[in-house]
């Protein structure tokens, strides 16, 4: 119902460069919905007020159900510069025009190899066409490898994005206390949690995390991409509709989820 589809939204562009100067009503009007597919990993498409597209690795990503030339967006984030985060991100800005948001030092890089970028820093807020999106901290590392040379990264990051509906990107994280502060601050509708284990927060670690958040919905990723993060997402369902109030639900790459 009343789904803002790209269709509509860019029909309506000029209309809505408008209608933002008023400043009023864009946000989290009723019947906002989201369309969110998993694209593999940690790599989602959010089909709110506007695309936007989270740490696009597809190239190289084995259960990846899209080609970058796929992806049509508005909005590139990247949660950190590991390979399989930033991944496509720069083609897939160029090609879609989309600019990519992420913390400096991840968008430094990009933006020279000619990508329109964001760059800004964990605790903030931006607002992008019609979506506000918040940088929370992540507890991970963050560098790119490549030519046999390491370069910094910066911090690794996580997002709330909120367009129609709010959703927390953790990124790759471990389980931290503050959690529970981003379900106070921001009250995600939905949470997106690694639970591949080895590289982030396994099993106990996210449940943890869902009891912090206290958010009601939430989907799991960033496992059985590859053998060394090989879990049982029925586990992590099992222990959270134990432990807590939330649902998770179960994707698998290139299923979508309806957020009303
Ligand atoms: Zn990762």
């Amino acid at each position: 119902m009343n789904k803002p589809g790209r269709e509509r939204l860019h029909s309506n562009w000029k209309a809505r460069l408008v209608q933002k100067g008023k400043a009023s009503g864009l946000h989290n009007g009723p019947g906002d919905a989201m369309k969110l597919t998993w694209l593999g990993h940690a790599a989602f498409l959010l089909e709110g007020k506007d695309t936007v597209v989270v740490d696009p690795f597809l190239t190289g990503n084995p259960v990846a159900p899209v080609k970058p030339a796929d992806v049509k967006c508005d909005i590139v984030c990247v949660t950190h510069a590991h390979s399989d985060h930033y991944g496509n991100a720069v083609e897939i800005a160029k090609r879609n025009r989309a600019p990519i948001v992420a913390i400096l030092e991840v968008a430094a890089p990009a933006q020279v190899a000619g990508a329109e970028t964001i760059g800004m820093n964990i605790g903030g807020s931006t607002e992008v066409r019609d979506t506000k999106i918040t940088m929370t901290n992540a507890i991970h590392s963050s560098c790119f490898v490549g030519d046999g040379k390491v370069q910094a990264g910066g911090s690794a990051a996580g997002f709330i994005i909120e367009s129609g509906p709010k959703v927390y990107h953790a990124g790759d994280t471990a389980a931290f206390g503050d959690m529970r502060l981003l379900g106070e601050l921001y009250e995600p509708d939905l949470a997106l949690l690694p639970i591949g284990d080895f590289f982030t927060m396994g099993i106990a670690e996210a449940t943890k995390a869902v009891e912090l958040l206290g958010t009601r919905r939430v989907i799991p990723m960033h496992y059985n991409t590859f053998d060394i993060i090989k879990q049982d997402p029925g586990e992590f369902k099992g222990n959270v509709s134990r432990k807590t109030k939330s649902e998770v639900t179960i994707l698998k790459p290139g299923e979508s989820y309806r957020l009303e």
